[in-house]
C-alpha cells in the first residue's frame, strides 16, 4: 500500500464505527505531543480480530488532527468523524450525525478537545 505517512513507535490503533454500514473499523492513531493524536490510517477490521489485538481497549483523549494522507472511512470514504458521547467514534462528513453504537441522532458541535474513551461493545 502506497500513501501511508509513517509513524512513530508510539503509534496504536483505535477502534471507530462507520454511520452508513454500521461496521467496524480501526484507525492507526499516532500521538504527536501532550493530549494530542493525528489520525494517519483507516481499514476494515473484524470484531473479532479487532478484540484478539485488543484495539477496541484503546482510547483517544485530547486534540486531534487528521494527516493528509488520511483516507477516510474504509466503507463509505468519508473523511470526517465525531466523537460521540457513548465513546464511539463514527465516521461522519455532515453536521448531522448518527451514532450506530448507541442509536444518538442529532445535530453536531464541532470542537477540537474530545474526551473519548473508546469501550468498544459494537
Ligand atoms: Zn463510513
Ligand atoms: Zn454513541
Amino acid at each position: 500500500m502506497n500513501g501511508i505517512t509513517p509513524v512513530s513507535k508510539n503509534a496504536f490503533v483505535t477502534m471507530a464505527i462507520c454511520e452508513k454500514t454500521k461496521k467496524p473499523f480501526g484507525i492507526t492513531v499516532d500521538p504527536i505531543g501532550r493530549n494530542r493524536y493525528r489520525f494517519v490510517w483507516a481499514f476494515k477490521i473484524d470484531k473479532d480480530k479487532a478484540k484478539r489485538e485488543h484495539f477496541d481497549k484503546k482510547s483517544v483523549r485530547g486534540e486531534i488532527e487528521s494527516d493528509d494522507n488520511y483516507p477516510g472511512c474504509p466503507y463509505c470514504g468519508r473523511a470526517g468523524y465525531f466523537f460521540c458521547d457513548c465513546g464511539a467514534i463514527v465516521c461522519n462528513d455532515s453536521e448531522y450525525g448518527y451514532c450506530p453504537n448507541c442509536g444518538w441522532r442529532g445535530e453536531l458541535v464541532y470542537g477540537t478537545v474530545f474526551n473519548v474513551s473508546n469501550g468498544g461493545g459494537y
